[in-house]
């Protein structure tokens, strides 16, 4: 997994420089000898349990102290068929749904387009306490609206600092911002564009207008390649996860909560009563 530098925001991210078939970060040690598809899956439900006991840590300390309650909101963005369903599916699933808001932006609606383009991303935010997940999200304002020309340059490209602006105004509230792009290569998407033509019960998940956007596939990765290196941040880091081999994108996506929960430093609240009176008032009511 490669986090893009915030050191050069006018140039743009090198994506050809990131093979979507690398697996970065793998400790190759332990997989050795191994079938690295197997340890990675079992080492996603390891730490799928930990994810789900730092969410209940998250969802405690914000129900028990609301003013110290922290949020961690992860954006996910691919190309069609980048596998974020996928992801989210294996990755968030560990978790308690309770506590989880997982949205997804479609074409924004009539109403939405009356409005500037962050007021339906302000009102799928996650509550405190909560772990947020955007698939697709407010990027789409500089990826597809650029690449179709659904608004002029003279829109969409100060929404860069918006973007900015915005994510850095969530941070300062508590929301923890990890945003992710899922890389795959224009083979793999093929492949997986033709599993869904080839496999009646997926028809349902072809459109094609997919084919439309993959004709466009060097305008999409330019407009990346633009919004990441404009868009990351210390707040709210970019990190570009190649995602061609889906065990490898489930093992990443996993690991890199886990690290995003350890810096919370999470702990279950201490109770504000006195947990032995309370025991021993229990076992002497009869
Ligand atoms: P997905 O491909 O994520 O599984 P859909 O098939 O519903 O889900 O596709 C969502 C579509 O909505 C994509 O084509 C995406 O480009 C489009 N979309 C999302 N946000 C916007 C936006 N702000 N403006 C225009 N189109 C958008």
């Amino acid at each position: 997994m490669w986090r893009v530098g915030t050191d050069s925001p006018d140039v743009p991210v090198d994506l050809g420089a990131i093979d979507p078939r690398s697996t970065p970060g793998l400790p190759g040690r332990k997989v050795t000898g191994d079938d690295p598809k197997l340890w990675a899956r079992s080492e996603v439900e390891r730490i799928g349990a930990e994810l789900a006991t730092q969410q209940e840590m998250l969802f405690a300390q914000a129900a028990v102290e609301p003013q110290l309650g922290r949020t961690v909101l992860l954006v996910l963005q691919a190309m069609d068929c980048g596998g974020k369903d996928g992801a989210i599916k294996r990755v968030a699933g560990s978790m308690d749904p309770l506590g989880l808001r997982i949205t997804a932006f479609g074409p924004p609606t009539p109403d939405e387009l009356r409005h500037d383009f962050l007021w339906r991303i302000r009102k799928a935010l996650p509550p405190t306490g909560y772990v947020g997940v955007f698939n697709r999200s407010h990027y789409e304002d500089v990826l597809v609206v650029r690449v179709n020309g659904l608004a002029p340059e003279s829109v969409w490209r100060p929404r860069y600092k918006k973007i900015n602006d915005f994510e850095r105004r969530l941070a300062g509230a508590g929301t923890t911002v990890v945003k992710v792009m899922l890389h795959i290569s224009r083979d793999e998407q093929r492949d997986r564009l033709m599993q869904r033509l080839i496999n009646p019960d997926k028809h349902w998940k072809f459109n094609p207008a997919d084919l439309d956007a993959r004709g466009r596939w060097d305008d999409y990765q330019a407009a990346y390649a633009e919004a990441l290196a404009r868009c990351a941040s210390d707040e709210a880091p970019w990190y570009v996860l190649p995602a061609d081999r889906k065990w490898y994108r489930d093992w990443a996506l996993a690991h890199l909560l886990r690290e995003t929960f350890a810096d919370l430093k999470l702990s279950y609240p201490q109770p504000d009563y006195d947990v032995t009176a309370q025991r021993h008032r229990l076992e002497t009511d009869g």
